[in-house]
């Protein structure tokens, strides 16, 4: 038969992720799970929008617009008192560009009309975040972002998806974690025994089977941001699930249709994610000159921004939204939802004033 149909696109379930990891792993050994990881989500994301119902999972923008306004508005309130200078709103992962819609719209009823840089690696969502903000430039990493003014940046549910290296203990001694296969099934393994030193002295006679995790993808990104904000003038935001570490832990998860499934299972075809490490970030971000603030719990931060307030006035505007207004105004806010565990962090440049609700 002659060969005249186009090639088939890559669907969301396709197969070459998988055999070509495990033809890597075959050949060249078991990989550290960082490099599973980082594998898997960019197959994952560049082939798909996983965000909404019908999705994998959903986000704080995408539950209420609420979100995004409060975060515009907090970056409005910084650049006021920071004088008005000319500035660019940066956003890492921006997903489907709700947020920065939320946010610019907020920004520019106080004033505040900066042009968009979006760091995306994934033109899947590159198109949905084009119909949000049309008028936005993208970026494959934070090293081309400008350099001639501040930079007012956020960056929601990003660094978890970022990979993570993971040691286990074993037998007295810590070893990397690596994935290997049998045919197309992954299961992680045991490498070979690293230095005690590398791990931090608190946690190393930890009992066997103990897991530790550090991200030096996500160590680097913030390091590159604060030296930008420590050169350049501005702010950036980072919200994100996390915990302050060093600590003992598996916290690598994958997430299918809004549960939990196995992470080393069906690589490119469910969102690897794991818990930022908070206290790290802001350790690395102040050793690379930028002043830090928080982090705080997300339900403190959206309540001392006035959520209750926007989400009464809005309710009274719209009142066949007030149920609805409520339900999202819950889910951002509870202990049991995403008002603990969701944290808020701040780095500031040099000379920028102290922000809101991170004091
Ligand atoms: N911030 C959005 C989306 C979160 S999902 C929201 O809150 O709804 C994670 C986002 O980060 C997606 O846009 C994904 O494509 C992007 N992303 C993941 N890994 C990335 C990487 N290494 N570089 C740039 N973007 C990445």
């Amino acid at each position: 038969m002659p060969d005249t149909a186009p090639a088939p696109e890559p669907t969301a379930t396709d197969p070459l992720l998988p055999e070509r990891l495990a033809r890597a792993i075959t050949l060249g050994g078991p990989i550290p799970v960082a490099q599973f990881m980082a594998a898997a989500n960019a197959h994952y994301y560049g082939t798909r929008d996983p965000l909404g119902v019908a999705g994998d999972f959903i986000t704080a923008p995408e539950i209420s617009q609420v979100f995004g306004e409060l975060i515009g508005l907090w970056l409005a309130d910084l650049w006021d008192r920071a004088g008005r200078p000319k500035a660019h709103y940066v956003e890492l992962g921006p997903g489907r560009g709700t947020l920065a819609k939320d946010a610019l719209r907020a920004m520019a009823k106080a004033g505040l009309g900066p042009d968009v840089h979006f760091v995306e690696t994934s033109s899947a969502l590159r198109t949905a975040q084009a119909k949000a903000v049309p008028n936005a430039i993208w970026h494959e990493n934070v090293t081309t972002l400008p350099d001639d003014a501040p930079l007012l940046i956020v960056a929601n549910e990003f660094f978890d998806a970022l990979p993570v290296y993971q040691l286990v203990r074993r037998a007295g001694a810590w070893h990397e974690r690596l994935v290997a296969c049998q045919d197309t099934i992954f299961l992680p393994i045991a490498g070979k025994p690293v230095p005690d030193e590398i791990v931090p002295a608190a946690l190393r006679d930890a009992p066997a089977g103990s897991i530790i995790e550090s991200s030096p993808a996500s160590v680097a990104i913030v390091r590159a941001l604060a030296k930008r904000l420590a050169a350049q003038g501005g702010a950036a935001l980072i919200v994100d699930y996390g915990y302050e570490g060093p600590a003992l832990g598996e916290t690598l998860q994958a997430i299918k249709a809004h549960g939990f499934a196995n992470p080393f299972d069906a690589p490119g075809d469910q969102d690897l994610t794991a818990h930022v490490d908070f206290a790290t970030l802001a350790g690395m971000a102040e050793m690379s000159g930028a002043q830090v603030y928080g982090p705080v719990a997300q339900g403190d931060f959206l309540g001392l921004l006035g959520i209750a307030e926007r989400t009464t006035a809005l309710a009274r505007a719209h009142p066949d939204r007030g149920p609805d207004l409520a339900e999202a105004h819950r889910r951002l806010t509870h202990p049991t939802e995403m008002g603990a565990l969701f944290k808020a962090l701040a780095l500031l440049g040099t000379g920028w004033p102290q922000p809101a609700a991170l004091g």
